[in-house]
């Protein structure tokens, strides 16, 4: 027999279990250790579950902007159809069940995925035990829930053990008023006045969810703008939205701490403000698990903010130790997680690799609207890092747009001055995240707008005015005049 590359992967999320299916494709002898379930906190807390409440959250919004729009009339009295009352509400206990139901599914088809490419999956926690031997192994202690112990050795490591919620001190979860978002699923009866505090995507998201779906929800942002990473015209155009659908959007304010009185909860704010609601959710951002895992011991560097140090190729300070995923601090997406594992797996298995290029990562925020980025960013524009040219069309001047009722949008696209190359693009629509490819494809292939120009898009379609930016760019380069169709 051959001699087989031993490979433990400590974590089942998206950077582990892509990781794992590569690796175990070429050749190497896989094992998945992970704690909690295949698929991770992506697809048993965040990603999947998050995506599967705002999927009711979507046909919620819909019912309510239909009447105004589209003369659709939902009303309590309406008839019954097919023995179904036709009433607009949430029975949130059926939602969630449904949330944790498809979850499950979606973890136990990863690991049969997983284990049908030859990987073994273990469930317990893993940690590393010391440097590397003299034979340039390593070795991995899993600790399964009973206590009992079991030593893996391998010729290289993944660490991909993703990032959990950060907690305030003064404002800890208790899981019934003070929630986490790994939490919310539990609820059984929609929050009447939900706090939200942060507003960055994971704060955004859920505040648009459950206003969405009747809740009266208070977003406490400690900055100008809610979503303060993204574009900030995208930002603008969500916080108006929030706000004209009733949402209390409290500004540069900041949540010291928050405590629970009586059947609701009471949040004060560092001025001195205090408000008060029924219950609150905690979305401060993120803390990578990396304690209690051997990694100082075993020579992994990390990093101020406390994430494992990788170069492009997810390579760690340590040899055979690689890392992928929330737990690096590169880009808490899971399509970044399983792009770098995946890269630490062909790099490790002498495959060929690119490394590990940000520049074309497309990223999407699920509110309603939805704002969908790839490539260079209007910040980059404005701080010089990129010198690039735009153009900006509001979806009211699409016809489909208006045909369908939707105000609210835009297409931005960014590409080199002189030779149209397009470099970034931002897209807030309904379905954002799918109208954002055609300028993913063009942002990875170098394509110029006048080749997204000259491709047909069907009439009327939102995305048109993809095809419109990228002529009015394209135009303007040649000297043109603005068309203004789309
Ligand atoms: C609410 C929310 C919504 C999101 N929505 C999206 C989205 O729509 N799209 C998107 O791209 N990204 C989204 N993200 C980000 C995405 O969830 C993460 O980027 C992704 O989960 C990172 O994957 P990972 O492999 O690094 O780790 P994770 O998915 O966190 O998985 C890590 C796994 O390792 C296990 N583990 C930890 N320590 C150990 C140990 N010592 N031993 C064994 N196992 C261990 C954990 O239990 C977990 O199962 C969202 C995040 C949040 C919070």
């Amino acid at each position: 027999m051959g001699y087989v590359t031993r490979i433990v992967i400590i974590g089942g999320g998206p950077g582990g279990y892509e990781a794992a299916l590569v690796a175990a494709q070429l050749g190497a002898e896989v094992t998945v250790v992970d704690c909690d379930g295949l698929g991770g906190a992506s697809v048993l807390t965040d990603c999947v579950p998050s995506k599967t409440l705002i999927a009711t959250a979507e046909v919620m919004t819909t019912f309510d902007s239909s009447y105004e729009e589209l003369g659709i009339i939902v009303a309590d009295d309406t008839p019954p159809l097919h023995g179904a009352p036709r009433v607009v509400g949430v029975d949130l206990g059926k939602v969630n069940r449904r949330v944790k139901r498809l979850a499950l599914a979606q973890s136990h088809d990863i690991a049969s995925a997983v284990t049908r490419a030859g990987a073994t999956v273990m469930r317990g926690r893993g940690r590393l035990d010391g440097p590397q031997t003299a034979e340039g192994t390593r070795t991995v202690v899993v600790t399964a829930a009973d206590g009992t112990e079991q030593r893996l050795t391998a010729e290289a490591v993944l660490v991909a053990t993703g990032a959990r919620p950060r907690e305030l001190p003064d404002a800890m979860p208790d899981g019934e008023r003070i929630l986490n978002w790994t939490q919310v699923y539990d609820l059984d009866e929609l929050p009447r006045e939900l706090i939200v505090v942060g507003s960055g995507v994971t704060g955004a998201e859920f505040a648009g969810a459950y206003q969405a779906l009747g809740s009266t929800v208070t977003l406490v942002s400690s900055r100008d703008r809610v979503l303060p990473g993204e574009d900030p015209d995208a930002a603008a155009v969500l916080e108006d939205v929030f706000r004209r659908r009733g949402m209390n959007v409290m500004s540069r304010s900041r949540a010291q701490s928050v405590k629970r009185v009586g059947d609701g909860v009471e949040a004060t704010l560092t001025d001195g403000r205090v408000i008060t609601g029924t219950h609150c959710l905690m979305a401060v951002g993120a803390i990578p698990n990396t304690s209690g895992m051997g990694l100082e011991e075993a020579g992994v560097k990390l990093t101020e903010s406390g994430h494992i140090w990788t170069d492009k190729v997810s390579r760690t300070s340590a040899s055979g130790v690689y890392a992928a995923g929330d737990v690096t601090g590169i880009f808490a997406l899971a399509s970044v997680a399983a792009m770098q594992g995946r890269i630490a797996m062909y790099h490790f298995l002498g495959d060929a690799v690119a490394p590990l290029n940000l520049k074309t990562v497309s990223s999407n925020v699920f509110t309603d609207p939805e704002i969908a980025t790839v490539g260079y960013s209007q910040a980059d524009v404005d701080s010089g890092r990129i010198d690039a040219r735009l153009v900006k069309l509001p979806l009211l001047r699409n016809p489909r747009a208006k045909m369908q009722g939707i105000r609210d949008g835009f297409v931005k696209i960014f590409c080199r001055p002189g030779t149209g190359i397009v470099v970034g693009g931002v897209v807030v629509a309904p379905k954002a995240s799918e109208l954002i490819h055609p300028i993913s494809i063009a942002v990875d292939n170098n394509l110029t707008v006048e080749q997204i120009a000259n491709a047909f898009t069907v009439y009327p379609s939102l995305s048109g005015s993809i095809a419109e930016v990228a002529r009015q760019l394209h135009n303007r380069k040649a000297g043109g005049q603005d068309q203004g169709l789309s």
